[in-house]
């Protein structure tokens, strides 16, 4: 197959991915970002068509936790098992460079000049339909294109990195001794978003007294950790007889190379874990409904406010609140027209 020209479409990319092309799985990515909608819409259909990665993990952890140093080894760890390996490295709180500062940390990295490994960036830059959203459909291109093993990484706990760390099978959580805010991430509910926790610097002082706290405070956890059952429901995980997942606490290194035996156990014991033919069918179901979910808020929400756009009806409603002639609630039902 020769490969799609400079005016290919969407639907021609897709193809060209299916058949292992990286150029066009890049190109692809690339309008799923487009700052113009139908450019973005049409990618994103496209999109649709291709098969996710066999293995999604997403890396997240607290600026500083080593997550790109440790992504630079949990790739070649991955390599070294056979796999093609991708890796979408999100930054959402970068809307001018697109990532560009993830991204280039990890082009730097020893994978560079290796075509087993695919690398891409993404911000806020363009994203229409939201990061998240954009995020997942680079997964498909990338397993469309044939990388079996697909990293996913984000900084930080927002809304938008939640989102997006979500469309991982297994999430992996870094860790660093020394930050001060150990216990704070746990109240935030650190504990809740892992399926394995990889206590990074395990060459520094206080990793082991890090990975005993994570592991005491799974124990005394009084909810439910699994992030699975959670995900499914107490009544769906009863009746699959969900088994007990309980998050490995890992000692790492990822500038020492250390711990990368324990961490391919871990990530193989997880994917068998979620490969139980029952298990499997509704996580994919829940995945995409989730998804779904979301994609549908955000589409209504975009509508609604390019309705609600600043104009004279706006405008009067406002004053008339201004000058306590009507209630804020009232005003936002008149607004969305449930008031007569
Ligand atoms: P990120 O912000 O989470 O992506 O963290 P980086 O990967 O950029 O690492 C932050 C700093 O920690 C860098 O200076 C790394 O060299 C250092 N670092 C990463 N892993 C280790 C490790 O295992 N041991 C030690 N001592 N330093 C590390």
């Amino acid at each position: 197959m020769t490969a799609p020209g400079a005016s290919a479409t969407p639907e021609e990319l897709a193809k060209a991915c299916a058949a292992g092309d990286r150029r066009a799985a890049s190109r692809l990515i690339s309008l799923l970002e487009s700052p113009v909608a139908r450019d973005a819409q049409a990618a994103s259909r496209a999109a649709g068509t291709l098969p996710l990665p066999k293995q999604t993990i997403g890396l997240t952890g607290p600026p500083g936790a080593g997550k790109s140093t440790l992504l630079d080894y949990l790739v070649g760890l991955e390599r070294a098992l056979g796999k093609r390996v991708g890796v979408v490295a999100v930054d959402p709180s970068s809307p001018f460079t697109g990532g560009a500062l993830l991204g280039d940390r990890i082009r730097m990295s020893s994978h560079r000049s290796d075509s087993g490994v695919f690398i891409r960036s993404m911000g806020s830059r363009g994203a229409q339909g939201g990061l998240a959203s954009a995020a997942s459909d680079a997964l498909r291109v990338l397993g469309g294109a044939g990388f079996e093993c697909v990293f996913i990484e984000t900084v930080g706990a927002g809304q938008a990195e939640t989102e997006v760390i979500s469309l991982a099978d297994t999430i992996c959580l870094a860790q660093v001794a020394g930050l001060g805010d150990d216990i704070q991430l746990m109240k935030m509910g650190i504990l809740e978003i892992a399926d394995v926790f990889l206590v990074n610097k395990a060459d520094r002082p206080g990793a082991r007294e890090l990975k005993e706290q994570i592991e005491l405070a799974l124990h005394e956890s009084p909810g439910e950790t699994s992030r699975t059952r959670r995900m499914l429901g107490p009544q769906l995980s009863t009746q699959l007889k969900l088994p007990v997942w309980t998050p490995p606490v890992l000692l790492v290194s990822g500038l020492d190379h250390t711990g990368g035996d324990e961490i391919v156990q871990a990530l193989t014991r997880h994917r068998t874990y979620l490969d139980e033919p029952a298990l499997a069918t509704a996580l994919r179901r829940n995945r995409i409904a989730r998804e779904m979910v979301w994609r549908a808020t955000r589409r209504l929400s975009d509508e609604l406010a390019a309705q609600l756009a600043p104009g004279a009806a706006l405008a009067a409603l406002a004053d008339d609140c201004a000058a306590g002639r009507i209630s804020l609630p009232d005003a936002i039902d008149r607004l969305l027209g449930k008031h007569p």
